[in-house]
């Protein structure tokens, strides 16, 4: 097959997202990306090449004082009666528009024309970001080469309709469960009824008051909520047992640990079961890359409110954020797409800073 992603396509950020979309590259399929993506940075002078399964890192290696990473996943979630990719005035619909082949084009155009960028730069094309982390190809990465991931700095080219997202919340599930026993439901006085006895812990979640953490400037809003409940055992017995599902979303000042026992604490009597957590990530706006990709961009950051693979670089100690043309809200939609203003917009704010010197 001949390489769609030919130096006309690299040179225009727009025709390369169409080229990428066009590309399909569901989680677990994108062999045939990833190829054409390290064939053409195999044939860039100024870049160093290497690939761990599907996951392609390209580097400059000229000896800056920094080094930044920017980043972007090849798959999509599956295809929904939206592909290959149209254009409808100025918007490109398409699965993966802006979940996140824009960013993917960013990263790939900036990889081959900027042969002289300010600091260091490692490009990362991953695989399987949108499935279970496990496949996740920066997963791998950090298992098999951890040395690709040092750096300063880094950029992950997920959707952000041009906005600076920094950080990330974390995010944790516990079930809540009440004991209690069981009983004919003719003579109820004998049994203790588990149902009753969640709706304590569903009146404080009701009224719980969730807080607003400010971060290097960034507001994060966290959220403690009631995700599923189960409890019963049949039309004439009084129940034993009630099972309350949380999810908690917490800003990146408090640690995995502190969250949980926030939650013991907002749950104190009843208990609670960890079924998993992720850490958030602090913004890190502080670096000096970081304040030198403030200024190019221009506009206040704002928190992002997501957990995303930014979350990976802060547990590596290297601050990180999100920055795309998509708009969020229609990355996995079936209507996904990107407005091709916001992609010439971004990548004009990526080369001002990258290649400024
Ligand atoms: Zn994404």
């Amino acid at each position: 097959m001949e390489n769609p992603l030919t130096p006309e396509v690299l040179a225009d950020p727009v025709a390369l997202t169409r080229a990428l979309v066009d590309i399909e590259s569901v989680s677990k399929n994108e062999k045939e990306i990833a190829d054409c993506v390290e064939e053409v940075l195999r044939d860039v002078p100024h870049l160093t090449v290497a690939r761990h399964s599907n996951t392609i890192m390209a580097r400059t290696e000229l000896g800056r004082a920094q080094r930044v990473v920017l980043a972007g996943h090849l798959d999509t979630v599956p295809l929904n009666n939206n592909f290959p990719s149209s254009v409808q005035g100025d918007l490109i619909y398409g699965c993966g528009t802006s979940d996140m082949k824009s960013g993917v084009a960013y990263a790939l155009h900036l990889a081959v024309s900027v042969p002289e960028p300010r600091y260091d730069v490692t490009y990362f094309f991953y695989e399987a970001e949108e499935i279970e982390s496990r496949y996740n190809g920066l997963t791998l990465v950090a298992q098999a080469h951890p040395e690709w991931l040092t750096a300063d700095f880094a950029v992950l080219l997920e959707p952000t309709h041009g906005v600076v997202e920094a950080g990330c919340q974390g995010t944790m599930r516990a079930v809540v469960s009440a004991a209690g026993r069981r009983a004919h439901s003719a003579r109820s006085w004998n049994g203790v009824n588990a149902i009753h006895g969640i709706g304590d812990a569903i009146h404080r979640l009701a009224g719980y008051q969730a807080r607003m953490v400010t971060i290097d400037g960034c507001v994060y809003r966290e959220g403690m909520n009631a995700v599923r409940i189960g409890g019963g055992v049949a039309g004439n017995v009084v129940p034993d047992l009630c099972e309350l599902e949380v999810n908690y979303r917490f800003a990146p000042d408090r640690t995995a640990q502190e969250a949980e026992l926030h939650l013991r604490e907002t749950f104190d009597g009843y208990q609670v079961r960890l079924i998993d957590s992720a850490p958030g990530a602090l913004p890190g706006l502080t670096a000096a890359p970081a304040r030198e990709f403030l200024a190019a961009v221009g506009a206040d950051p704002i928190g992002k409110l997501g957990w995303t693979d930014v979350a990976r670089f802060a547990a590596l100690g290297i601050p990180a954020l999100n920055f795309g043309p998509g708009d969020p809200n229609l990355a996995h939609a079936p209507d996904e797409h990107v407005e091709i203003g916001k992609i010439r917009d971004g990548a004009a704010t990526l080369h001002r800073w990258l290649a400024s010197h």
